[in-house]
């Protein structure tokens, strides 16, 4: 299967939990944080004959091994003495440094292993630079300072972009219950306020045309107000699909509430 996770598509992943545990760690470690963190699933996951384990765990076992080309390469160490734990090299932090923005961006919003995988499969390819969107920078303030201002102005196009897109008549409400800021609080209050839930993960590439790349992403995303949002993420490992909770909402949104 063309589809399976590979060595180099571990890359990424591998070199940030060698990081934080930095000869604290050894291969069967590393493959059950991998787990955590990726989720697998599908052919990744099929079971080796004569072997009592999976296609995941062989492919993290080859990633670490002496001779293949994550350690040849000099991205990581092997302990000199016990010969298995694992040591980041300079090398191996430089490489995570160039890639720490669509690191961080693929491992904090929940994503489908799918679509995860698809992402490290191309930046491991490098045939391209891309760069993560995520308009949920805007509204972070606190994440500002932490954030490269290309990655805020691409994020600030593209929430510019769904807001108008998703507006009726001016208007943007939750695109789940209808909840609307601006109806509820008054406009001076809540005027075009809303969050906006990513299904999938978006990126942009450096000779992309981005009027394309908006018109593509805003496929991917969701407004919604802070609750339904607050809901869709409570599982902060599996992302309630939009459908379960617009059912539910249809079942047992009736509350009715006025102010003091
Ligand atoms: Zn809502
Ligand atoms: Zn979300």
């Amino acid at each position: 299967m063309n589809n399976r996770i590979f060595e180099n598509d571990l890359y990424l992943p591998a070199l940030y939990l060698i990081s934080i545990n930095d000869g604290n760690i050894n291969t069967s470690e590393l493959s059950r944080l991998l787990r955590e963190i990726l989720k697998p699933s599908g052919d990744d996951l099929e079971l080796l004959t004569r072997r009592n384990d999976d296609y995941f765990s062989q492919i993290v076992r080859n990633l670490t091994a002496k001779t293949r080309s994550f350690v040849q390469n000099g991205f990581i160490d092997r302990d000199s003495k016990s010969g298995s734990n694992l040591f980041i090299t300079d090398k191996g932090r430089q490489y995570l440094f160039e890639h720490r923005f669509e690191l961080n961006y693929l491992l904090s919003n929940d994503f489908e292993y799918g679509d995860i995988k698809e992402n490290l499969k191309i930046i491991e390819s490098k045939e391209r630079k891309i760069q993560p969107f995520d308009e949920n920078i805007v509204i972070s303030e606190g994440l500002k300072k932490f954030t490269e201002v290309a990655i805020y102005e691409r994020s600030k196009k593209l929430r510019d972009f769904a807001i108008d897109y998703f507006s009726v008549g001016n208007k943007i409400s939750c695109n789940c219950c209808s909840f609307n800021f601006s109806d509820f609080y008054g406009e001076e209050i809540g005027k075009g306020f809303i969050e906006i839930h990513h299904t999938k993960p978006i990126f942009t590439y450096e000779d992309e045309d981005l009027q394309n790349t908006l018109a593509e992403a805003v496929k991917n995303l969701i407004p919604v107000c802070s609750n339904c949002h607050r809901m869709i993420h409570r599982n902060w490992k599996k992302p309630l699909e939009i459908q379960n909770l617009i059912a539910s909402i249809n079942t047992f949104g009736t509350y009715h509430w006025t102010a003091k």
